[in-house]
């Protein structure tokens, strides 16, 4: 039974999909949660002793859902990591991986919606690594060890803020209030049978915009994550956006970008889907 954790009103809930749900803090009498960031930091210990629980509640549904990993303590983001992609924003692909934040605070739940805050907002839809142990130097080899599992998420950019000035501001572009969708469940890595090669995709207003497969990385996930941590401490609970492929709006000839009323689904095969509504910004 595949079973995943979700964020519902901030408590870490065991999701066993259609077979039902149950609260980790409640059902392990307080040893496990009660937030997803407890169960994120005991991350081990949890998944053996979820191996033993069985669902008491419904299913969720996904507006009850808010992001698997809410407050996190560092949000890593890579620019230009599919080829297809990085050629079509006008980079060679030999160079170091571009890394960003995206600021912890513009984290979205599965069912979000997002004001048009920029003529020039764009989509990318992105895997995320959540982080399982405190590491430091990983050796790429084991590199998936320190990975406690995967969700889809999206990199929504302001393009206008993004490009601005001579030196760009990525992680402001892409910081916006509920520019980054994640979840709908944190999936442990050991319940997803190929990770290194998931089909990505994004569809606006059900046309498929982006069409891929993660295993068209530059950088894979263990070198992301052997990268990362030869310079930061890693800690239970950081995520790690690992970059878009082709067919994002502002690469487009005529460019294209979100607008009001535009719904925005973006998946990954065994993780589940994001649904993003854009709208008019309040006043
Ligand atoms: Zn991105």
């Amino acid at each position: 039974m595949t079973r995943s954790l979700a964020n519902v009103a901030g408590r870490a809930v065991l999701s066993f999909g259609a077979d039902g749900s149950v609260d980790v803090g409640r059902a392990s009498g307080g040893r496990f949660g009660p937030t997803p960031a407890d169960v994120l930091e005991d991350w081990a210990a949890f998944r053996s002793w979820s191996e033993s629980i069985g669902p008491d509640a419904p299913p969720l549904i996904a507006s009850q859902l808010g992001p698997p990993v809410p407050a996190p303590r560092q949000v890593f983001a890579i620019g230009l990591n599919y080829r297809l992609h990085a050629e079509e924003a006008g980079h060679d692909t030999k160079g170091l991986p571009q890394v960003f934040t995206k600021f912890p605070s513009c984290l979205a739940g599965p069912i979000a919606t997002v004001p048009i805050v920029s003529p020039r907002l764009d989509w990318e839809v992105e895997l995320v690594v959540v982080i399982g142990e405190t590491c430091q130097r990983v050796n790429e080899g084991r590199a998936w060890d320190r990975v406690a599992g995967l969700m889809v998420g999206q990199d929504l950019s302001a393009r206008d803020v993004q490009l601005a000035g001579q030196a760009a501001q990525w992680s402001l572009g892409k910081s916006f209030t509920n520019f980054g969708p994640t979840g709908p469940f944190l999936v442990p890595t050991e319940m997803v049978a190929h990770p290194d090669d998931l089909r990505i995709t994004c569809r606006l207003n059900d046309e498929v915009v982006q069409d891929s497969r993660t295993s068209q990385m530059i950088w894979g996930v263990a070198e992301l994550v052997a990268r990362l941590s030869s310079v930061v401490t890693l800690f239970p609970g950081d995520l790690i956006f690992t970059g878009t492929p082709a067919g994002v709006g502002n690469r487009r000839e005529p460019p294209r970008y979100l607008g009001v009323d535009d719904v925005l689904v973006s998946e990954i095969e065994g993780l589940g889907e994001l649904t993003t509504t854009f709208a008019k910004e309040a006043s």
